[in-house]
């Protein structure tokens, strides 16, 4: 039987869907949409488990909303938002403009990842 998540993987395992659902959101989200993907995040600050980040991200989600808008605003708003954490945690800046290389569209070359979905 394997060990429940620690922070750390709970940490790297909650980012990568983030970022993964914010680069695949749509570009022309409809109203459902928005308001589901809004849903989900709140969902997080109420439910992740992990006390300390829970309450730190909950006040961040009040002073910046998530931006719902489309795939690239989402996906610069969870970077910004994953960057509050690094800084706070004495980890180096992620560059924001990368987001969608890092987890959408990989490397320039095209054979340095496995194909996925
Ligand atoms: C909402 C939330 C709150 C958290 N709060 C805390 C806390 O209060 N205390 C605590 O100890 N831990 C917290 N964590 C966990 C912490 O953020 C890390 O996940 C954990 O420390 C493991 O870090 P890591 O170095 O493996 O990389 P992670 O920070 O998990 O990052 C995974 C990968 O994401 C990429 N990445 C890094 N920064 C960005 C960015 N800004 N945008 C896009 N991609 C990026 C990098 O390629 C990196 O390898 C929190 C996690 C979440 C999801």
């Amino acid at each position: 039987m394997p060990c429940p998540p620690d922070i750390l993987e709970l940490g790297r395992s909650t980012w990568t869907l983030l970022h993964s659902m914010a680069a695949y959101y749509p570009d022309h989200p409809t109203l459902q949409q928005q308001h589901s993907m809004t849903g989900f995040i709140l969902a997080l600050g109420d439910f992740y488990p992990c006390q300390e980040c829970a309450g730190h991200l909950r006040k961040e989600l009040q002073r910046h909303p998530p931006d719902v808008s489309n795939a690239a605003a989402l996906s610069d708003w969870a970077c910004r938002l994953h960057n509050l954490v690094n800084v706070r945690l004495g980890k180096p800046e992620f560059d924001c403009s990368k987001v969608f290389q890092r987890w959408r569209d990989g490397p320039e070359d095209d054979d340095a990842c496995p194909t996925g979905h």
